[in-house]
């Protein structure tokens, strides 16, 4: 039996579980796919907006060349720390549903049943892309994953959205040579665009490398084009692909499943829990890390989503001592 169980072995899943285990505490992570896999699956040459102090867990130093660490930086760092602290881990393991109550539940896998005396949710966002709705969504050419620019070199690409990841999109894509059109739902960039990311972008769309259309919504995707309404008319863009960065959200269906609650005074539905212990409305199951902001998903990132990790564990100590 472990004390406690942590599905999801993300920055914040992995802090959990070091200090758990640093407390005495019988640790397991369960993941669905590899470690660290969101950061996985992150545009290729990614730099991280925090400094490395910032993204640090367990105490572990973080060093790096860059001022900002870059993608393949964390992935070595996180996944370092984890092979130093020995965590259990079961990797390509997916939690589907839990049963029973606090000190004796049952955590049903892809692999077969886990018990556990308590259970963390540390399964963030980044599985789900928020849909566009349109027709044409699922043809091939159209991805809610940014990689990098190489594939699209003289070729047309439409990018979807206007937030930082759409932004470092259409910079690297034009910048590698493919000519991009930005369609925006509102009237310009989003304000919450970095402030060393927004200007560049302003000013390639003043100077026409970049074109955008500004309180423009796409209507539809054809293989060769993007049907957009514009306050000008409807638009038919032609291009060879398209990103629709429009954001991610959490798995709503699982944690419904796990008995997470949502907070109904939240626009965003954001779990209900205690923010002393992370604990939820179902006694002995926790929430960490960036699902707990639920569709908000910048309201907790690894900066201030790894402290959830000292809360939880002094909590389940404090239980299992008295
Ligand atoms: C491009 C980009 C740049 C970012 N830059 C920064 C930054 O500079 N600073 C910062 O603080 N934050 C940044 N963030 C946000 C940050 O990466 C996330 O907040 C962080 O990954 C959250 O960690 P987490 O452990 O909560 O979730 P995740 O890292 O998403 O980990 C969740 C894990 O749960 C697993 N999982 C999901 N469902 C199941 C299941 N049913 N069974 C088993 N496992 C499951 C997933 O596979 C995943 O590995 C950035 C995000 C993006 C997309």
């Amino acid at each position: 039996m472990l004390d406690v169980l942590i599905i999801g072995a993300g920055p914040v899943g992995l802090a959990c579980a070091l200090e758990a285990q640093r407390k005495g505490l019988r640790t397991a992570i369960v993941e669905k796919g590899a470690l660290v896999n969101s950061i996985i699956g992150y545009p290729t040459n990614m730099e991280f907006f925090s400094t490395p102090e910032l993204l640090e867990i367990g105490g572990y130093p973080f060093p790096t060349a860059h001022y900002k660490p870059l993608r393949e930086d964390a992935l070595d760092y996180y996944q370092r720390v984890a092979r130093s602290e020995k965590l259990d881990i079961r990797l390509h393991e997916t939690v589907l549903k839990l049963e029973g109550e606090q000190g004796n539940f049952t955590i049903t896998t892809s692999k077969g049943e886990i018990p556990a005396r308590n259970v963390v949710v540390a399964t963030g966002f980044y599985d789900l892309p928020n849909p566009l709705g349109v027709p044409g969504e699922d043809l091939p050419h159209v991805s809610h994953y940014y990689k990098e620019p190489f594939q699209h070199v003289l070729q047309h690409v439409v990018v979807i959205g206007a937030k930082n990841s759409s932004a470092k999109a259409a910079l690297q894509l034009t910048r590698a040579g493919a000519k991009v059109t930005l369609i925006v739902r509102g009237p310009e960039i989003s304000s919450s665009v970095k402030y060393w990311i927004r200007p560049d972008l302003v000013n390639r769309i003043a100077e026409g490398r970049i074109t955008a259309h500004f309180n423009a919504c796409v209507t539809a995707i054809r293989p060769d084009a993007v049907e957009v309404r514009t306050p000008d008319g409807p638009l038919t863009i032609p291009t060879d692909f398209v990103y629709a960065l429009t954001g991610y959200h959490p798995d709503e269906a699982l944690l419904g499943r796990l008995g997470v609650e949502p907070d109904p005074a939240d626009d965003a539905r954001a779990p209900l829990f205690n923010p002393a212990t992370h604990e939820t409305t179902r006694p002995g199951l926790f929430v960490a890390g960036t699902v707990c902001g639920g569709r908000a998903t910048s309201r907790w990132f690894i900066e201030n989503g790894r402290h959830h990790a000292q809360l939880i564990a002094a909590h389940l100590a404090a239980q299992v001592a008295a």
